[in-house]
């Protein structure tokens, strides 16, 4: 078998359109655009990437996009006050302040002070906990954008058999409550499972969240299953260069499986997109204003 590609630029491409339509139909009806402001703290370079990128697909889709940027010695209080700022300021939707955060702030402090109806990242325990009692809250963009590529592909997910290597809270764990709400029967892995291999062996679905490149292997698959690989790790490949490689070893599994995403190009692109999604159901819900059709 040679899987199929799951092309997860193609599809946030067409993620992101159908959000700007709805950014222009929401702005004709409030006169004002949704608005999405990023908390920047310190100078990561790898941070700064991300909020640039975040900031220009942000305007591309017609919201108002706005980056404070605060020094690295910014104190726990101080940024708390900016949050508490944002929170108050009705002209912002969604506010999203970049992790990871200098060590002298407690990210969890931070992550907890953000109004819930704002939280576009769906980080805060409120969103957790609406996501695990089925109520309507902010999910975490990255495994929402693997759910939609999932359904896209298989439709409805209803009994099949989901294995989910990774519980973090920004995605195993989300991933595993979204494909409980999906209908799967769902095991979660880590690093204490034992015998790794056997148990995604028994998966129609994997979603690999670990950080560990290429470390899923052909036989782990069950021919036929359906392989998300949301790892982004940076290797060594020689001549002084380097690439990027997913949690899966993509060549071999891809001999198995039915259908893959590639790293980069699979689930990497859904996750600003399925960002933009969310900015705007903020803003929708701040406003007023009913969702339209097309934004699941
Ligand atoms: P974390 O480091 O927070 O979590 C990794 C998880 O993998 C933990 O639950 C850990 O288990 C588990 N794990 C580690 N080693 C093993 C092992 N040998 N066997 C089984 N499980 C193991 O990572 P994140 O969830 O934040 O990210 C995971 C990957 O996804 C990273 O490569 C990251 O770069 C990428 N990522 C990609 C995004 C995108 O936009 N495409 C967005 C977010 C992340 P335990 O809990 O027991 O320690």
């Amino acid at each position: 078998m040679t899987a199929a590609i799951i092309d997860g630029k193609t599809f946030a491409e067409e993620l992101r359109g159908r959000v700007a339509a709805l950014v222009a139909s929401f702005e004709a009806k409030t006169g004002r655009k949704p608005g999405l402001t990023v908390v920047l703290v310190g100078e990561d370079p790898a941070s700064a990437v991300y909020v640039r990128s975040k900031g220009k697909a942000t305007e591309a889709a017609g919201l108002k996009s706005d980056t404070i940027r605060l020094p690295a010695e910014t104190s726990q209080a101080e940024l708390l006050d900016v949050v508490s700022r944002l929170n108050a300021d009705k002209t912002v939707d969604g506010i999203l302040v970049q992790l990871p955060l200098p060590k002298q702030i407690n990210e969890n402090a931070i992550i907890a002070a953000i109004d819930p109806d704002k939280d576009v990242d769906g980080f805060h325990p409120v969103n957790a906990g609406r996501l695990a009692t089925g109520l309507h809250g902010f999910v975490p963009c990255t495994p929402l954008g693997c759910l939609m590529l999932l359904q896209d592909r298989l439709g409805d997910l209803s009994g099949k058999e989901a294995v989910v290597i990774g519980r973090s809270n920004i995605v195993g764990k989300p991933m595993a409550q979204l494909l409980v709400g999906a209908n799967c029967t769902v095991t979660v892995a880590h690093s204490k499972t034992r015998d790794l291999a056997e148990v995604v062996r028994r998966a129609d679905i994997v979603v690999a969240a670990v950080g560990r490149p290429e470390m899923v292997k052909a036989d782990w698959i069950k021919p036929g299953a359906v392989v998300i690989d949301v790892g982004i790790n940076r290797i060594d490949a020689g001549d002084g260069k380097t690439r990027l490689v997913g949690d899966v070893a993509f060549d071999e599994v891809a001999r198995v499986a039915s259908a893959i995403t590639p790293v980069p190009g699979g689930v990497g692109p859904m996750t600003i997109a399925v960002l933009l999604r969310n900015a705007l159901v903020a803003a929708c819900r701040n406003a007023g204003v009913p969702l339209g059709k097309g934004v699941i």
